[in-house]
């Protein structure tokens, strides 16, 4: 019997988001023990349980209350969302963080030879996709009439195999449209993972942790996106050299045993440095120029 006083969290059980979705909850301590066929993981050191499933349930199941948390991608959620209000529902779940992986765009494709020069070009044309209410919301706006052709799978070979003229599908590289002499040539909607919370009363232990496990992811994304920069530079140059640092807060400054005119600087900058940027630095007269991965933080 599941306990309900634990925090119940669903993750997609196989694919793009689930190997993401787990080393996120790793490295927020939350610590599991994902034997491969298990619908359910219960986390040791924590009161969670992490309910694997297909990723097309994972909104529904937020969204019914069933579960507290759940990991999604935007695309899959807000396609839900707009299924179930098309059946009358009002929906409601609340967005706590998008996440930093999970990056694709819902785009449409044609075959390379046929001639796109706006949305109008599909006026009544038959439209292959898994995501019939995120393309009918963009083409309405466009006020363009479609056919949608639903389809689960194999989308990209619909125009070749006379289903439809064109598709409607996630894309990331492009390359598997290629692979299908199509052309990527409008993107609809782009979306990224995120961590929704059910709505409704949850205990104030429940509320709690998750506020723990979003001050924890915060700082776990934020490292990610961090770097710690360490340089010797010239004293009359700091201030340039600071100036091409992105993002970077004011740095520490230390003196270098048996140099005067040098120092040796300490920042965290909020993005990597570029080839380009150490570039300019080094011609600014910086050297030993380190760039390091930063674990974690804490503001
Ligand atoms: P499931 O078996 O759980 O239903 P799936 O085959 O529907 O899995 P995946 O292909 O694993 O789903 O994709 C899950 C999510 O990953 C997508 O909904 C999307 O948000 C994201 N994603 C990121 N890049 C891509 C991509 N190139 N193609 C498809 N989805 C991507
Ligand atoms: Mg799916």
């Amino acid at each position: 019997m599941l306990d309900k006083s634990r925090l119940r969290i669903a993750m997609q059980k196989s694919g793009r988001l689930s190997d993401e979705s787990q080393k996120l909850f790793a490295s927020c301590g939350i610590k599991i023990n994902l034997q491969q066929q298990r619908l359910i993981a219960f986390a040791e050191n924590m009161p969670i349980d992490i309910l694997r499933v297909r990723d097309d349930d994972i909104p529904g199941l937020v969204m019914d209350g069933v579960v507290d948390l759940g990991i999604i991608g935007e695309n899959v959620l807000e396609e839900e969302l707009l299924s179930r209000r098309a059946q009358g529902e009002d929906p409601r779940y609340t967005t706590l963080r998008r996440l930093d992986f999970g990056g694709c765009r819902l785009s449409i494709a044609m075959p390379l030879d046929a001639e796109y020069t706006g949305p109008q070009c599909l006026q009544n044309s038959r439209i292959a996709t898994s995501y019939p209410h995120l393309l009918k919301r963009y083409l309405d706006e466009q006020k363009v009439r479609f056919k949608s052709c639903l389809l689960n799978g194999s989308v990209e070979v619909a125009p070749r195999a006379g289903l439809a003229d064109a598709i409607c599908d996630l894309v990331s590289t492009g390359a598997t449209l290629e692979a299908n002499g199509l052309r990527e040539v409008d993107v609809i909607y782009r979306s990224k993972a995120t961590l929704i919370q059910r709505d409704g009363e949850i205990s104030d232990e429940k509320q709690e942790l998750i506020n723990k496990l979003l001050t924890r992811m915060q700082g776990v994304i934020q490292a990610r996106e961090s770097k710690y920069i360490m340089l010797h530079a010239p004293n009359d140059r700091l201030e340039e050299i600071v100036a091409l640092l992105p993002g970077a807060e004011r740095p520490t400054i230390l003196p270098l045993a048996g140099d005067k005119n040098r120092v040796a600087m300490h920042m965290v900058s909020s993005e990597t440095l570029f080839w380009e940027t150490m570039e300019s630095l080094k011609k600014l007269g910086a050297s030993s120029i380190l760039v390091l991965p930063i674990e974690k933080m804490m503001e």
